[in-house]
């Protein structure tokens, strides 16, 4: 009796769930929810995997608001990988108006995650930016290794095959950064951006960033946060303010005419650039970057 009932049990909650999309044939889909991480998923991915990012080229994820499309795009996908620390804050309505019963995992899972105090520009809590560190992207990359193994058991020779070797080529970007930042005397590694997006990436590669507004897009820059700035450029010699894809540039650019300080260019924080644009994948995103800050600082 025990055994019927738990049975009729088991068919009541497989009824209950919703049905998950065909399962047998790649390519499997997957969403990310930026650019980024798509970019990921697809060098993990390869031909087995079909990703569509919810937030694509030069979006901002932090002020995103998701679609009705977007439900159903993740209600169609076998897996969703999103990068947590609190980076996406519309993800799990998302999920739950979507109804999908298929995994939802955090690529960042893993990272030690870089708490920014008091101290610093915009309200205290974690900097979800991970990917700005090469050795953070090396544990998204083994997360969504695993979580594809995970949904797709019988291409886990394939997604083991292309980790291992974009893993190598993330160790090689990892040297190139160093060497590249190796080259600027230390004193003139001080930066100003526009939004607190690049603790990992200066915590990694010992560059100070200095940055007009918080972690998130969403609040303006205080007065007092671009008076700040202006002095800090000005004691510091910072030599060089960049903007970015996904930020309003004009008030650096104001303060770069008021203190002198040059316009070293665009840095990609957030969000790749599409195919034409000069950071398409994650690779030439932090290649672009390092040449950016090495033009400007040296
Ligand atoms: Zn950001």
């Amino acid at each position: 009796m025990r055994c019927a009932a738990a049975f009729a049990l088991a068919l009541t909650l497989v009824a209950a769930l919703p049905a998950l999309p065909d399962e047998a044939s790649p390519p499997v889909r997957v969403v990310a929810t930026f650019s980024i991480l798509g970019d990921l998923v697809h060098n993990v991915g390869g031909d087995r995997v079909a990703v569509a990012p919810l937030v694509g080229p030069n979006g901002d994820a932090h002020v995103y608001s998701p679609s009705p499309a977007d439900a159903k795009t993740l209600a169609a996908a076998r897996l969703t990988v999103v990068n947590g620390l609190g980076f996406e804050g519309w993800i799990d309505r998302l999920v739950q108006v979507s109804a999908t019963g298929a995994p939802v995992i955090v690529a960042s899972a893993g990272v030690t995650p870089r708490r920014v105090g008091a101290a610093t520009s915009g309200p205290v809590g974690i900097d979800p930016h991970a990917w700005q560190s090469v050795g953070n992207v090396k544990i998204y990359v083994a997360n969504i290794r695993e979580a594809l193994v995970g949904v797709d058991p019988a291409g886990r020779a394939v997604y083991a095959a292309n980790a291992t070797s974009y893993l190598e080529r993330l160790d090689r970007l990892d040297d190139e950064v160093r060497r590249a930042i190796a080259s600027i005397p230390p004193a003139r590694r001080k930066v100003i951006t526009t939004h607190n997006a690049f603790g990992y990436f200066g915590a990694d590669y010992g560059v100070e960033f200095i940055a007009q507004q918080g972690l998130s897009t969403e609040a303006e820059a205080a007065a007092k946060d671009v008076a700040r700035i202006i002095r800090q450029i000005r004691e510091e010699h910072i030599p060089a303010i960049f903007v970015e894809n996904i930020t309003d540039p004009r008030l650096l650019k104001s303060i770069a005419a008021e203190t002198g300080a040059r316009i070293g260019g665009t840095l990609y924080s957030d969000a790749l650039t599409g195919p034409n644009g000069s950071a398409p994948t994650y690779i030439e995103l932090m290649r672009h970057n390092v040449d950016e800050i090495v033009a400007a600082l040296k």
